[in-house]
């Protein structure tokens, strides 16, 4: 689906008439050219307050790939001199007129009161003009619910507020800003995650808070195909978001199953065949459906790795003319259908070790929305299976959720054009996402090395002014 507006936006007439009109002026954001690009170009400053934890993972995971690497605080001087080295080499970035940053990195682990909070301020007020268009700003945090004391937690729960501000500060350049809470002891898990949000491939995500949890060794993995030999089964995935979750999971390396309703077999197959996948004819509401779907893993793979529940629908009816059954088939294919398939192949142990599950919610399931009471309840219902199913998830399988904005699909082409437009300019980065960024944030938690991402509801929504 096309953005006439953003387009126009970025014409030299376009851009004048909106600046002086004052109207929104998005920047078109960076997307993955080659599997193989780097995942981050350009300068990179990094920093760390005192006593931080992860500075040194972040350093060999963004020096591997950074042009020019900038360490605001050296490793060795970590301990009392950090807050002032930060603070100089920030200044001393601060005067290099030429300088154009890619991202801004701070390790914040080591922030334990409120004053220490100051270690922000020092690190990127000085540095924050130097970013350029679609760059990245990204926090590690030690997750709240991990600090003893009340004045670390604190202080560690305030960086939310400081990332979510900064992301909306940043917006209009396509720029993002994301915090990663880590559990003690989790720096060999932050790999997969550091490398997702400073890449490309988070265009449309920003504003996020994600845990990572202390996991198991992350398995290595081939960096370009990393989900060679995993098997994928990807509901509703004849168009839009599930088209580009099929294409893209059999991008890095996976044989996809992709399903849909019998009606939309032939553009399924299109879907399938361009991917070397296969395709099954299935109604997640049948009765049989759980059977028919484990049966057929079992019989052509022994299993699945990856199970992606995107297939959804919206009868939109302001409740009180809501038909019924416009409640009941909402429900159905949204919430209890991914419930009943998942338990069908968990009792038959068909979900492989270090498997994947990842649900589909929507922002309209964190705020509500007008006349979708049926739809927000059973995206709801998505984020409270996810969040249950985490805390008991074992033999390495992690259980996590998206919770697209407004992605341009036919889905969202159907809407009134006012409520249309609206949708596209409510967030930070003043446009909507393509099915794509959808489709990478879920390669990322299918990466075998997100094994410490567990129990999570990411929003990919440019940071939607809607909710939280
Ligand atoms: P879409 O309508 O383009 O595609 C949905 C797919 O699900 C279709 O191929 C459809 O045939 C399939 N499907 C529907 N009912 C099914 C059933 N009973 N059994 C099997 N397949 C079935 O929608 P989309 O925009 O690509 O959305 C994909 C997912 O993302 C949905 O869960 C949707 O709720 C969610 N979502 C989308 C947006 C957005 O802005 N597009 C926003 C938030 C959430």
């Amino acid at each position: 689906m096309s953005d006439l507006y953003l387009k126009i936006v970025n014409t030299p007439v376009g851009k004048t008439a909106a600046q002086s009109l004052g109207l929104p002026a998005p920047v078109p954001l960076k997307r993955l050219k080659r599997v193989d690009q780097p995942f981050l170009e350009g300068d990179v400053l990094i920093g760390a307050a005192a006593g931080g934890k992860a500075i040194a993972t972040l350093g060999g995971i963004v020096g591997a790939s950074a042009a020019t690497l900038h360490h605001a605080s050296g490793v060795d001087s970590l301990k009392d001199s950090s807050r002032a080295g930060n603070k100089a080499k920030a200044l001393e970035l601060n005067q290099d007129l030429s300088l154009r940053l890619s991202a801004l990195v701070f390790d914040a682990t080591g922030i334990k009161s409120p004053d220490d909070l100051r270690a922000l301020y020092d690190f990127f007020h000085p540095t924050i003009k130097k970013l350029g268009g679609n760059a990245r700003v990204l926090v590690i945090g030690q997750d709240p619910a991990t600090c003893r004391k009340a004045p670390q937690a604190a202080a560690q729960r305030a960086l939310e507020g400081f990332v979510r501000s900064v992301g909306k500060e940043i917006g209009k350049k396509g720029s993002t800003a994301n915090l990663l809470w880590m559990a003690p002891g989790a720096e060999k898990q932050l790999n997969s995650s550091v490398r997702f949000f400073l890449s490309v491939r988070s265009a449309y995500v920003s504003g996020q808070v994600v845990r990572i949890a202390k996991g198991t060794e992350a398995p290595t993995s081939n960096p370009v195909a990393p989900l060679t030999g995993k098997v994928a089964l990807v509901t509703g995935a004849s168009r839009g978001i599930g088209a580009s979750i099929a294409r893209t999971l059999a991008r890095d390396g996976a044989t996809v199953v992709g399903l849909d309703i019998p009606p939309a077999m032939e553009e399924l197959r299109k879907v399938t065949d361009g991917i070397k996948g296969k395709a099954l004819a299935c109604d997640i509401t049948d009765k049989a459906a759980p059977k028919l779907i484990a049966d057929y893993l079992e019989e052509h793979f022994k299993g699945v790795d990856l199970v992606i529940h995107n297939a959804g629908i919206t009868r939109d009816k302001t409740l009180g003319n809501m038909p019924e059954h416009f409640w009941d088939m909402t429900i159905a294919v949204n919430l209890s259908a991914e419930e009943l398939i998942d338990e069908e192949l968990m009792n038959r142990e068909l979900l492989h070790g270090n498997g994947r599950i990842v649900c589909i919610s929507s922002i309209s399931g964190i705020a509500g929305n007008f006349g979708q009471t049926n739809y927000s309840t059973a995206k709801s219902g998505v984020i409270g299976y996810v969040e249950a199913m985490a805390r008991h998830a074992k033999n390495g399988i992690t259980i996590n959720a998206v919770a697209p904005g407004f992605i341009e699909t036919q889905m969202t082409a159907a809407m009134p054009i006012t409520i249309r437009e609206a949708g596209r300019r409510m967030n930070s980065l003043s446009q909507g996402g393509q099915p794509i960024d959808v489709a990478e944030t879920i390669a990322w938690y299918c990466n075998p090395a997100s094994n410490g991402v567990n129990g999570n509801i990411v929003r990919v929504c440019g940071q939607s002014l809607i909710g939280r």
